[in-house]
Protein backbone atom coordinates (compact mmCIF):
# COMPACT_ATOMS: atom_id res chain seq x y z
CA UNK A 1 0.00 0.00 0.00
CA UNK A 2 1.88 3.42 -1.01
CA UNK A 3 2.14 5.92 1.62
CA UNK A 4 -0.68 8.62 1.89
CA UNK A 5 2.10 11.50 0.35
CA UNK A 6 2.37 9.13 -2.85
CA UNK A 7 -1.32 8.85 -3.28
CA UNK A 8 -1.20 12.79 -3.21
CA UNK A 9 1.43 12.69 -5.49
CA UNK A 10 -0.61 10.65 -7.89
CA UNK A 11 -3.89 11.72 -7.82
CA UNK A 12 -2.73 15.57 -8.49
CA UNK A 13 -0.52 14.17 -11.32
CA UNK A 14 -3.99 12.55 -12.57
CA UNK A 15 -2.14 9.01 -12.29
CA UNK A 16 -5.07 7.64 -9.84
CA UNK A 17 -8.90 7.69 -9.19
CA UNK A 18 -8.14 9.19 -5.83
CA UNK A 19 -9.31 12.73 -5.05
CA UNK A 20 -7.32 14.76 -2.40
CA UNK A 21 -9.17 17.68 -0.67
CA UNK A 22 -6.26 20.30 -2.22
CA UNK A 23 -3.99 20.09 -5.14
CA UNK A 24 -1.19 22.17 -2.95
CA UNK A 25 -1.00 19.20 -0.67
CA UNK A 26 1.63 17.74 -3.70
CA UNK A 27 3.75 21.16 -2.52
CA UNK A 28 6.58 20.82 -0.52
CA UNK A 29 5.58 22.96 2.49
CA UNK A 30 8.42 25.93 2.44
CA UNK A 31 6.68 27.46 -0.31
CA UNK A 32 3.73 27.46 2.26
CA UNK A 33 6.23 28.67 4.48
CA UNK A 34 7.67 30.67 2.14
CA UNK A 35 4.28 32.59 1.41
CA UNK A 36 3.28 33.24 4.91
CA UNK A 37 6.80 35.28 5.49
CA UNK A 38 6.06 37.13 2.13
CA UNK A 39 2.27 38.37 3.01
CA UNK A 40 2.59 38.31 6.37
CA UNK A 41 -0.83 36.12 6.72
CA UNK A 42 0.32 32.78 8.60
CA UNK A 43 -1.84 29.81 7.46
CA UNK A 44 -2.31 26.11 8.37
CA UNK A 45 -1.41 25.53 4.39
CA UNK A 46 -3.20 22.50 2.42
CA UNK A 47 -4.93 20.01 4.52
CA UNK A 48 -7.76 19.62 6.79
CA UNK A 49 -7.72 23.29 8.55
CA UNK A 50 -6.58 25.43 5.37
CA UNK A 51 -10.00 27.44 5.40
CA UNK A 52 -9.49 28.19 9.71
CA UNK A 53 -8.43 31.39 10.60
CA UNK A 54 -4.43 31.65 11.85
CA UNK A 55 -4.08 33.64 14.41
CA UNK A 56 -1.45 36.44 14.04
CA UNK A 57 0.72 35.09 16.76
CA UNK A 58 0.59 31.78 14.92
CA UNK A 59 4.36 31.33 14.39
CA UNK A 60 6.09 30.68 11.13
CA UNK A 61 9.06 28.88 9.79
CA UNK A 62 11.85 30.65 8.55
CA UNK A 63 13.27 29.17 4.98
CA UNK A 64 15.53 26.17 5.33
CA UNK A 65 18.49 26.13 3.21
CA UNK A 66 18.01 25.08 -0.31
CA UNK A 67 20.06 21.99 -0.38
CA UNK A 68 16.92 20.16 1.74
CA UNK A 69 14.49 21.62 -0.49
CA UNK A 70 16.29 20.74 -3.21
CA UNK A 71 17.63 17.22 -2.05
CA UNK A 72 15.58 14.24 -3.78
CA UNK A 73 14.03 11.73 -1.40
CA UNK A 74 16.40 9.20 -1.62
CA UNK A 75 19.19 11.99 -0.61
CA UNK A 76 17.18 12.99 2.57
CA UNK A 77 16.63 9.35 3.37
CA UNK A 78 20.67 8.70 3.19
CA UNK A 79 21.36 11.79 5.23
CA UNK A 80 18.73 11.29 8.11
CA UNK A 81 20.08 7.75 8.58
CA UNK A 82 24.01 8.96 8.49
CA UNK A 83 22.92 11.95 10.97
CA UNK A 84 21.14 9.57 13.43
CA UNK A 85 23.52 7.43 13.53
CA UNK A 86 26.21 9.78 14.49
CA UNK A 87 23.92 11.39 16.99
CA UNK A 88 23.42 8.26 18.53
CA UNK A 89 21.58 8.22 22.09
CA UNK A 90 22.37 12.02 22.28
CA UNK A 91 18.96 12.24 20.18
CA UNK A 92 15.49 11.09 19.88
CA UNK A 93 12.95 11.25 17.50
CA UNK A 94 9.30 11.33 18.40
CA UNK A 95 6.36 10.62 15.71
CA UNK A 96 2.76 11.22 16.17
CA UNK A 97 0.58 8.76 14.81
CA UNK A 98 -0.79 11.39 11.95
CA UNK A 99 2.66 11.95 11.02
CA UNK A 100 3.67 11.14 7.35
CA UNK A 101 5.05 7.62 6.51
CA UNK A 102 7.95 9.53 5.35
CA UNK A 103 8.67 10.90 8.44
CA UNK A 104 7.49 8.43 10.54
CA UNK A 105 9.88 5.44 9.47
CA UNK A 106 12.83 7.36 11.46
CA UNK A 107 10.80 7.78 14.92
CA UNK A 108 12.41 5.69 17.57
CA UNK A 109 8.48 6.04 19.44
CA UNK A 110 5.33 6.50 17.58
CA UNK A 111 2.21 7.32 19.64
CA UNK A 112 -0.36 9.44 20.52
CA UNK A 113 1.04 12.93 22.40
CA UNK A 114 1.04 11.85 25.98
CA UNK A 115 2.26 8.84 24.70
CA UNK A 116 4.95 10.57 23.31
CA UNK A 117 5.91 13.23 25.60
CA UNK A 118 6.00 10.30 27.97
CA UNK A 119 8.41 8.34 25.88
CA UNK A 120 10.59 11.52 25.90
CA UNK A 121 10.83 11.13 30.23
CA UNK A 122 12.07 7.46 29.44
CA UNK A 123 15.10 9.02 27.70
CA UNK A 124 16.70 11.81 30.03
CA UNK A 125 19.98 11.19 28.13
CA UNK A 126 19.22 12.41 25.22
CA UNK A 127 20.33 15.97 24.93
CA UNK A 128 17.86 16.76 21.72
CA UNK A 129 14.18 15.05 21.45
CA UNK A 130 12.95 15.96 18.00
CA UNK A 131 9.59 16.27 17.53
CA UNK A 132 7.51 15.13 14.53
CA UNK A 133 4.24 15.96 15.84
CA UNK A 134 2.81 19.85 16.71
CA UNK A 135 3.50 22.57 18.56
CA UNK A 136 1.48 21.66 22.05
CA UNK A 137 3.15 18.46 21.94
CA UNK A 138 6.49 19.59 21.54
CA UNK A 139 5.32 22.05 24.25
CA UNK A 140 4.09 19.71 26.57
CA UNK A 141 7.38 17.15 25.77
CA UNK A 142 9.37 20.43 26.86
CA UNK A 143 7.71 20.56 30.57
CA UNK A 144 8.02 16.73 31.16
CA UNK A 145 11.64 16.30 30.12
CA UNK A 146 14.55 17.31 31.41
CA UNK A 147 16.16 20.62 32.70
CA UNK A 148 18.89 20.42 30.18
CA UNK A 149 17.25 18.36 27.42
CA UNK A 150 16.03 20.38 24.31
CA UNK A 151 12.93 19.89 22.23
CA UNK A 152 12.84 20.87 18.90
CA UNK A 153 10.12 20.73 16.38
CA UNK A 154 11.56 20.53 12.64
CA UNK A 155 8.97 22.86 10.99
CA UNK A 156 7.58 25.73 13.27
CA UNK A 157 4.60 26.30 11.10
CA UNK A 158 3.44 22.89 12.55
CA UNK A 159 0.87 24.36 15.18
CA UNK A 160 -2.48 22.92 15.59
CA UNK A 161 -5.78 25.08 14.47
CA UNK A 162 -8.05 23.43 16.88
CA UNK A 163 -5.28 24.10 20.04
CA UNK A 164 -5.21 28.10 18.14
CA UNK A 165 -9.09 28.35 18.68
CA UNK A 166 -8.60 28.79 22.70
CA UNK A 167 -6.04 31.84 23.70
CA UNK A 168 -4.73 32.83 26.54
CA UNK A 169 -6.17 36.10 26.65
CA UNK A 170 -9.62 34.99 25.66
CA UNK A 171 -9.92 32.16 28.16
CA UNK A 172 -8.74 35.30 30.88
CA UNK A 173 -12.02 37.12 29.45
CA UNK A 174 -14.38 34.21 29.77
CA UNK A 175 -13.27 33.11 33.17
CA UNK A 176 -13.73 37.18 34.13
CA UNK A 177 -17.78 37.19 32.59
CA UNK A 178 -18.16 33.87 34.16
CA UNK A 179 -16.80 35.80 38.16
CA UNK A 180 -19.55 38.16 37.15
CA UNK A 181 -22.04 35.51 36.68
CA UNK A 182 -21.25 33.28 39.59
CA UNK A 183 -19.41 35.44 42.11
CA UNK A 184 -15.67 34.63 43.83
CA UNK A 185 -14.60 31.60 41.68
CA UNK A 186 -13.13 30.14 44.88
CA UNK A 187 -16.09 30.43 46.99
CA UNK A 188 -18.27 26.84 47.72
CA UNK A 189 -21.18 25.73 47.85
CA UNK A 190 -23.10 23.62 50.34
CA UNK A 191 -21.45 20.93 48.76
CA UNK A 192 -18.11 21.93 49.22
CA UNK A 193 -18.06 22.95 45.39
CA UNK A 194 -16.53 25.96 43.82
CA UNK A 195 -18.75 27.72 40.86
CA UNK A 196 -16.37 26.35 37.54
CA UNK A 197 -13.67 23.62 37.11
CA UNK A 198 -12.05 24.41 34.36
CA UNK A 199 -10.38 21.69 32.07
CA UNK A 200 -8.67 21.41 28.92
CA UNK A 201 -7.71 19.07 26.39
CA UNK A 202 -3.94 18.03 25.94
CA UNK A 203 -3.93 19.56 22.68
CA UNK A 204 -3.86 22.83 24.03
CA UNK A 205 -0.65 25.65 24.27
CA UNK A 206 1.24 25.51 27.59
CA UNK A 207 -0.32 28.73 28.89
CA UNK A 208 -4.10 27.11 29.00
CA UNK A 209 -2.52 23.89 30.79
CA UNK A 210 -1.20 26.32 33.31
CA UNK A 211 -4.64 28.40 33.58
CA UNK A 212 -5.75 25.42 34.72
CA UNK A 213 -3.27 24.33 36.92
CA UNK A 214 -3.96 28.16 38.60
CA UNK A 215 -7.36 27.96 39.11
CA UNK A 216 -8.03 24.54 40.30
CA UNK A 217 -8.53 22.68 37.26
CA UNK A 218 -6.92 19.65 35.12
CA UNK A 219 -5.58 18.33 31.91
CA UNK A 220 -7.30 15.37 30.33
CA UNK A 221 -6.67 13.20 27.03
CA UNK A 222 -9.42 11.87 24.36
CA UNK A 223 -8.54 8.52 26.76
CA UNK A 224 -9.08 9.87 29.68
CA UNK A 225 -11.91 12.48 29.34
CA UNK A 226 -14.53 10.40 31.45
CA UNK A 227 -12.31 10.17 34.39
CA UNK A 228 -11.46 14.14 34.17
CA UNK A 229 -14.88 15.46 34.02
CA UNK A 230 -15.68 12.93 37.12
CA UNK A 231 -13.17 14.87 39.17
CA UNK A 232 -14.08 17.98 38.06
CA UNK A 233 -17.70 17.18 39.08
CA UNK A 234 -16.46 16.02 42.63
CA UNK A 235 -14.92 19.60 42.89
CA UNK A 236 -17.10 22.21 41.03
CA UNK A 237 -20.63 22.84 40.31
CA UNK A 238 -19.82 23.23 36.10
CA UNK A 239 -16.97 22.38 33.71
CA UNK A 240 -15.45 24.78 31.11
CA UNK A 241 -13.97 22.82 28.84
CA UNK A 242 -11.63 23.99 26.18
CA UNK A 243 -10.74 24.13 23.12
CA UNK A 244 -12.40 21.11 21.34
CA UNK A 245 -16.42 21.35 21.80
CA UNK A 246 -16.75 17.86 20.77
CA UNK A 247 -14.68 15.93 22.89
CA UNK A 248 -16.61 17.51 25.93
CA UNK A 249 -20.05 17.01 24.59
CA UNK A 250 -19.67 13.52 23.41
CA UNK A 251 -18.17 12.47 26.51
CA UNK A 252 -20.23 14.40 28.87
CA UNK A 253 -23.01 13.21 27.02
CA UNK A 254 -22.26 9.87 27.99
CA UNK A 255 -22.39 10.34 31.45
CA UNK A 256 -25.98 11.62 31.48
CA UNK A 257 -25.49 15.26 31.02
CA UNK A 258 -28.40 16.80 29.05
CA UNK A 259 -27.48 18.67 26.06
CA UNK A 260 -29.67 22.00 27.28
CA UNK A 261 -27.06 22.08 29.91
CA UNK A 262 -23.99 22.17 27.76
CA UNK A 263 -24.18 25.78 26.61
CA UNK A 264 -21.42 26.61 23.88
CA UNK A 265 -18.79 29.80 24.63
CA UNK A 266 -18.19 31.41 21.78
CA UNK A 267 -15.46 33.85 22.52
CA UNK A 268 -16.22 36.97 20.44
CA UNK A 269 -19.45 37.49 22.15
CA UNK A 270 -20.80 39.42 25.09
CA UNK A 271 -20.99 36.00 27.94
CA UNK A 272 -20.22 34.00 25.03
CA UNK A 273 -23.33 34.36 22.94
CA UNK A 274 -25.44 33.34 26.22
CA UNK A 275 -27.70 34.46 28.79
CA UNK A 276 -26.98 34.55 32.73
CA UNK A 277 -29.75 32.06 33.38
CA UNK A 278 -28.65 29.55 30.69
CA UNK A 279 -25.13 30.00 32.61
CA UNK A 280 -26.76 28.92 35.64
CA UNK A 281 -28.28 26.34 34.56
CA UNK A 282 -25.03 24.84 32.82
CA UNK A 283 -23.24 21.69 34.07
CA UNK A 284 -20.58 21.95 31.20
CA UNK A 285 -19.64 25.48 29.12
CA UNK A 286 -18.17 24.16 25.94
CA UNK A 287 -15.89 26.18 24.23
CA UNK A 288 -16.35 27.13 20.45
CA UNK A 289 -13.23 24.74 18.92
CA UNK A 290 -13.05 21.93 16.83
CA UNK A 291 -10.64 20.18 14.68
CA UNK A 292 -10.93 20.00 11.09
CA UNK A 293 -9.51 16.54 10.47
CA UNK A 294 -12.63 15.18 12.39
CA UNK A 295 -15.51 17.76 11.45
CA UNK A 296 -14.92 15.91 8.00
CA UNK A 297 -16.53 12.95 8.86
CA UNK A 298 -20.58 12.35 8.57
CA UNK A 299 -23.20 9.95 9.14
CA UNK A 300 -23.73 9.61 5.76
CA UNK A 301 -20.23 8.25 5.11
CA UNK A 302 -21.43 5.46 8.16
CA UNK A 303 -24.27 4.59 6.50
CA UNK A 304 -22.52 4.08 3.05
CA UNK A 305 -19.74 2.11 4.94
CA UNK A 306 -22.56 -0.05 6.29
CA UNK A 307 -24.34 -0.68 2.91
CA UNK A 308 -21.26 -1.50 1.21
CA UNK A 309 -19.56 -3.69 3.75
CA UNK A 310 -22.42 -5.37 6.07
CA UNK A 311 -21.70 -6.20 9.34
CA UNK A 312 -18.41 -3.38 9.49
CA UNK A 313 -17.01 -2.09 12.17
CA UNK A 314 -17.29 1.64 12.33
CA UNK A 315 -15.02 3.52 14.88
CA UNK A 316 -14.81 7.03 15.35
CA UNK A 317 -12.14 9.39 17.65
CA UNK A 318 -14.71 11.90 19.69
CA UNK A 319 -13.36 14.65 18.05
CA UNK A 320 -15.68 13.85 15.50
CA UNK A 321 -19.63 15.92 15.95
CA UNK A 322 -21.94 14.39 18.25
CA UNK A 323 -24.06 12.98 15.43
CA UNK A 324 -21.10 10.90 13.90
CA UNK A 325 -20.23 9.37 17.35
CA UNK A 326 -23.79 8.42 17.78
CA UNK A 327 -24.08 7.18 14.47
CA UNK A 328 -20.59 4.90 15.00
CA UNK A 329 -20.14 1.16 16.72
CA UNK A 330 -17.65 2.74 18.83
CA UNK A 331 -15.62 6.17 19.57
CA UNK A 332 -12.30 6.39 21.27
CA UNK A 333 -9.15 7.78 21.49
CA UNK A 334 -6.14 6.81 18.53
CA UNK A 335 -4.52 4.42 20.97
CA UNK A 336 -8.05 2.71 21.46
CA UNK A 337 -8.63 1.91 17.49
CA UNK A 338 -4.97 0.85 17.54
CA UNK A 339 -5.96 -1.68 20.30
CA UNK A 340 -9.11 -2.57 18.74
CA UNK A 341 -7.64 -3.41 15.75
CA UNK A 342 -4.75 -5.38 17.35
CA UNK A 343 -7.53 -7.28 19.56
CA UNK A 344 -9.85 -8.10 16.40
CA UNK A 345 -10.75 -11.82 15.14
CA UNK A 346 -8.37 -12.08 11.40
CA UNK A 347 -10.86 -10.61 8.26
CA UNK A 348 -12.57 -8.29 10.45
CA UNK A 349 -13.56 -4.93 8.85
CA UNK A 350 -13.44 -1.50 10.54
CA UNK A 351 -14.37 1.73 9.25
CA UNK A 352 -12.63 4.42 10.86
CA UNK A 353 -13.09 8.39 11.43
CA UNK A 354 -9.43 9.81 12.18
CA UNK A 355 -6.65 11.09 10.15
CA UNK A 356 -5.75 9.11 7.03
CA UNK A 357 -1.98 8.28 7.82
CA UNK A 358 -2.79 6.65 10.62
CA UNK A 359 -5.57 4.71 9.26
CA UNK A 360 -3.78 4.12 5.98
CA UNK A 361 -0.93 2.41 8.15
CA UNK A 362 -2.97 0.53 10.00
CA UNK A 363 -4.41 -0.88 7.11
CA UNK A 364 -0.43 -1.34 5.88
CA UNK A 365 0.00 -3.43 9.13
CA UNK A 366 -2.60 -5.41 9.33
CA UNK A 367 -3.56 -7.05 5.73
CA UNK A 368 -5.39 -9.22 7.51
CA UNK A 369 -8.06 -7.12 8.12
CA UNK A 370 -10.08 -4.68 5.69
CA UNK A 371 -9.23 -1.29 7.33
CA UNK A 372 -10.81 2.10 5.47
CA UNK A 373 -11.12 5.50 6.35
CA UNK A 374 -14.40 7.00 5.98
CA UNK A 375 -13.89 9.91 4.26
CA UNK A 376 -13.10 9.01 0.89
CA UNK A 377 -11.15 12.05 0.07
CA UNK A 378 -7.50 11.89 1.13
CA UNK A 379 -7.42 15.14 3.40
CA UNK A 380 -4.32 15.33 6.04
CA UNK A 381 -3.68 16.52 8.82
CA UNK A 382 -2.55 20.27 7.61
CA UNK A 383 0.03 21.25 10.41
CA UNK A 384 1.11 17.50 10.78
CA UNK A 385 2.20 17.68 7.20
CA UNK A 386 4.31 20.17 7.49
CA UNK A 387 6.96 18.23 8.71
CA UNK A 388 8.65 16.94 5.53
CA UNK A 389 11.79 14.67 5.76
CA UNK A 390 13.56 17.93 4.39
CA UNK A 391 13.45 19.59 8.04
CA UNK A 392 14.19 16.44 9.88
CA UNK A 393 17.54 16.45 7.71
CA UNK A 394 18.49 20.18 8.55
CA UNK A 395 17.88 19.82 12.38
CA UNK A 396 18.87 16.69 12.87
CA UNK A 397 22.76 17.95 10.58
CA UNK A 398 22.42 21.17 12.62
CA UNK A 399 22.58 19.14 15.98
CA UNK A 400 25.75 17.53 14.37
CA UNK A 401 27.23 20.87 13.43
CA UNK A 402 25.83 22.23 16.94
CA UNK A 403 23.30 23.74 16.98
CA UNK A 404 19.71 23.86 17.93
CA UNK A 405 17.67 24.94 15.65
CA UNK A 406 13.75 25.28 16.40
CA UNK A 407 13.67 24.87 19.80
CA UNK A 408 10.52 24.97 22.26
CA UNK A 409 11.00 26.36 25.19
CA UNK A 410 8.28 26.91 27.69
CA UNK A 411 8.83 29.69 30.59
CA UNK A 412 8.95 28.51 34.14
CA UNK A 413 6.10 30.62 35.04
CA UNK A 414 4.20 28.60 32.99
CA UNK A 415 5.60 25.02 33.20
CA UNK A 416 4.87 25.09 37.24
CA UNK A 417 1.29 25.72 37.23
CA UNK A 418 0.52 23.84 34.02
CA UNK A 419 2.97 20.65 35.56
CA UNK A 420 0.30 20.66 38.29
CA UNK A 421 -2.49 20.47 36.14
CA UNK A 422 -0.70 17.72 34.59
CA UNK A 423 -0.21 15.82 37.71
CA UNK A 424 -3.90 15.91 38.58
CA UNK A 425 -4.45 14.07 35.56
CA UNK A 426 -1.95 11.68 36.33
CA UNK A 427 -3.64 11.66 39.96
CA UNK A 428 -7.47 11.03 38.48
CA UNK A 429 -8.55 8.09 39.25
CA UNK A 430 -11.35 6.36 37.08
S1 LIG B 1 -5.64 16.35 13.88
FE1 LIG B 1 -6.80 18.15 14.59
S2 LIG B 1 -6.34 18.33 16.80
FE2 LIG B 1 -4.79 16.94 15.86
S3 LIG B 1 -3.06 18.30 15.35
FE3 LIG B 1 -4.34 18.15 13.51
S4 LIG B 1 -5.75 19.93 13.68
FE4 LIG B 1 -4.84 19.63 15.71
Amino acid sequence: MSSVNTAIQLSVRGASAASTCGTDLAKGPWEFDLAAALDGVPGYGPGASVADPAPPSTPRQAQIPQEYKDASAEELDARIIAAKAALGDRAVVLGHFYQRDEVIKYADFVGDSFQLANAAKSKPDAEAIIFCGVHFMAETADMLSGPDQKVILPNLAAGCSMADMADIASVEACWAQLEEVYGPMDAVDAEGKVPVIPVTYMNSSAALKGFCGEHGGIVCTSSNAKTVLEWAFQRGQRVLFFPDQHLGRNTAKAMGVPLEQMPMWSPRKPLGGNDPESLEQARVILWHGFCSVHKRFSVAQIDKARAEFPGVRVIVHPECPMPVVDAADEAGSTDYIVKAIQAAPAGSTFAIGTEINLVNRLAAEYPEHTIFCLDPVICPCSTMYRIHPGYLAWVLEALLEGEVQNQITVPEQVTVPARIALERMLAAKP
